[in-house]
């Protein structure tokens, strides 16, 4: 299982990469993601999405990022918090593969030096400064081998046939 937390976001200005975090989570392969209640119309999007192209990936509001991060510990995740300055990915996926349970954290400004401690990896996507949505879409694809690209999301009502031309969409007829 793979889950992402989302701390330190500020308002307004993070909207839409917030989103974009949820939404990467959701189509690299994780399972859940944590976020305090700032923007909820994150939730009316994905909720949207999934009706749509299925799976079941799901959004929980959080009021503080710490006792999630606890609670994941004791129930056996290990906390992988990606940072720049953490040790080089190149040198951690392998390790990280071999994990069962992984709650994944990303920040959004400065963030706060606890979380260094309490992380079992910190991992750095290279050691410049980018941003959330990339460190995590490479984080998601390095641990899973690009498998999550194969992964079937139940339910859908639209999926997609991947062709080299043009778009091929299948629509699943519905009676309501
Ligand atoms: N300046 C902030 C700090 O020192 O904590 C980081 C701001 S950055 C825009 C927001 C988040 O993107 C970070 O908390 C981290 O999760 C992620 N991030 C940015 N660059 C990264 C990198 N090279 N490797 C891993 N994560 C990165």
């Amino acid at each position: 299982v793979i889950e992402v937390v989302r701390i330190g976001q500020r308002l307004v200005r993070d909207d839409r990469v917030t989103t974009h975090v949820a939404l990467v989570s959701r189509g690299f392969g994780a399972e859940r993601i944590y976020m305090t209640e700032i923007n909820p119309e994150i939730k009316d999007t994905i909720g949207k999405i999934n009706n749509t192209w299925g799976g079941n990936f799901e959004i929980e509001y959080i009021e503080k990022w710490k006792p999630v991060v606890k609670k994941k510990k004791e129930e056996g995740f290990k906390i992988v918090h990606l940072s720049m300055y953490g040790e080089n990915i190149n040198n951690a996926q392998e390790k990280i593969r071999n994990e069962e349970n992984l709650l994944i954290v990303v920040g959004a400004e400065k963030v706060p030096r606890e979380i260094y401690e309490l992380a079992d990896y910190n991992v750095g996507v290279g050691s410049q400064p980018h941003s959330e949505i990339s460190a995590l879409a490479i984080l998601l694809d390095r641990i899973q081998n690009g498998k999550q690209f194969e992964k079937e999301f139940p339910n859908a009502k639209r999926k997609i046939i991947p062709t080299k031309n043009g778009k091929n969409v299948q629509v699943k007829e519905t009676r309501d």
